[in-house]
């Protein structure tokens, strides 16, 4: 079969490298190639930039009512297409049909609809000085470039997207080389809804093309989201021209349950903050403080509804709660961090090992994994795995636990029970 080869989308439309080079996307649930597409080659890159000023002299020239009024026809876009928009992120990420066509397109048109919204209250201010005043305004910085994880493909391209148009700059995204689709689909909503060409570019390729968006002295600012450590790489590389940076990195989040907390939400909230798209998100409370008279309580419940309430399989099928891992290198990885889990001590008390579902028995499945026993040293409670992979730590005391809970080396989020 002949598969679909997506290009670039350059000024408004899709645009040919001169290259040829190609890229294949995986569908994680049956580890078939799915589509192909063109990587951003030195010709790509360089419309990318033209389009991008000449996208820029057009919509910074804008009013910033005429802007909102213009991302807000791409909102009803993006709510019209939902469904369609929805198994384009299924089909990429391997997540739920019952996640994404609930969350995350509707959540990338709420972040457009919401920057929208606070455009055209954006002022300056002005100050009296000795008799006379000065005043201060808000101008746009130019181009922005965006560069996208995998595990929300299309909301992180909108979240992106969202603050740098309202305020009247251009984009160049490059979404993640797993997922690149959506950000296509949304540059092709965006040209419907009658945002001027060039003001919104995809650049599609890996880290290389990332890395090339991080040096260019014609890009005035970058928001990044992925790993930490190839976030140190790209701020390292912003740096170089003192381009603003947004960084949006990994965590490791502490979900704290104390023994007066509603034990059935709080085991809710543990299985949701470590199960919820099979564990690929980054605020996910993957370091679960419970304190020690409710541990025996708050155990026999999560085991329970996660062995009974977890349905693993198709993602396409309407029961299935949990999908498949975004690739054969990134399942692999999460099963090497549950072997390390194991050796370093930890009991395993539920999962550990990869599923094959009936109807998707090529897929890359994790079951959910419960790991007991766990200390703060462990390496699967000190690295981000972003996987299936809970481990669970008890405590005594309010002090202690928020001791241990802060001494890590990520931030982004935290939860507390009681
Ligand atoms: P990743 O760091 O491997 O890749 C992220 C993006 O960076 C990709 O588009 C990649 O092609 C690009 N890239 C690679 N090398 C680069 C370089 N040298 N310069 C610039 N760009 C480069 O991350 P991932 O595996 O795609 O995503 C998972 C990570 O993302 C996890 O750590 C997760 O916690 C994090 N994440 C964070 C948030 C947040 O809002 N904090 C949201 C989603 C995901």
């Amino acid at each position: 079969m002949l598969l679909k080869c997506y290009k670039n989308f350059i000024n408004g439309a899709y645009l040919a490298n001169s290259s040829g080079e190609t890229f294949e996307v995986i569908n994680p649930a049956t580890g078939k190639v799915i589509y192909q597409v063109e990587v951003a080659d030195e010709k790509i890159k360089q419309q990318a930039i033209t389009s991008a000023q000449q996208g820029f002299a057009k919509w910074s020239a804008m009013s910033a009512t005429q802007r909102s009024r213009l991302l807000l026809k791409a909102v009803a876009l993006l709510r019209e297409r939902n469904d369609e928009l929805a198994k384009i992120e299924v089909l990429d990420t391997g997540k739920p049909w019952q996640e994404a066509s609930v969350v995350d397109v509707e959540s990338g048109a709420d972040s457009i609809e919401f920057f929208a919204g606070l455009a055209p209250g954006i002022e300056g201010n002005q100050q009296p000085i000795d008799g006379d005043f000065y005043y201060t305004r808000r101008d746009p910085l130019g181009i922005c470039a965006g560069i996208g994880a995998w595990n929300y493909p299309l909301q992180i391209a909108c979240w992106k997207a969202a603050p740098a148009l309202a305020c009247g700059n251009s984009m160049i995204f490059k979404p993640s080389e797993e997922t690149p689709l959506g950000a296509l689909k949304l540059a092709e909503i965006f040209t419907e809804a009658g945002i001027p060409d060039g003001v919104f570019n995809v650049v599609q390729g890996a880290g290389e093309v990332g890395a090339w968006l991080s040096h260019h002295e014609d890009i005035a600012k970058i928001s990044f989201t992925g790993e930490v450590n190839t976030g140190k790489k790209a701020m390292t590389a912003a740096a170089s021209t003192l381009k603003d940076v947004t960084m949006e990195l990994g965590g490791k989040s502490p979900l704290i349950i104390f023994d007066d907390a509603d034990i059935d939400n709080a085991v809710s909230a543990a299985m949701l903050g470590n199960f919820y798209t099979q564990g690929e998100i980054c605020t996910n409370g993957t370091r679960v403080f419970v304190q020690k008279s409710a541990y025996p309580k708050f155990i026999e419940k999560l085991v329970q509804r996660t062995s009974q309430n977890i349905i693993v399989g198709d993602p396409m099928a309407p029961e299935t709660n949990f999908g498949a891992l975004i690739s054969r290198k990134h399942f692999n990885t999460v099963l090497d961090y549950i072997k390390v889990g194991v050796k370093e001590g930890a009991t395993l008390l539920h999962g550990g090992k990869s599923i094959q579902p009936e109807n998707a028995s090529e897929g890359y499945f994790i079951a959910p994994t419960i790991f007991t026993d766990c200390t703060d040293e462990m390496t699967i409670c000190r690295e981000e795995i972003f996987g299936p992979v809970m481990s669970i730590l008890t405590f005594d005391n309010e002090d202690e636990v928020i001791n241990r809970a802060n001494s890590t080396k990520y931030g982004l989020a935290a939860g507390v029970f009681t």
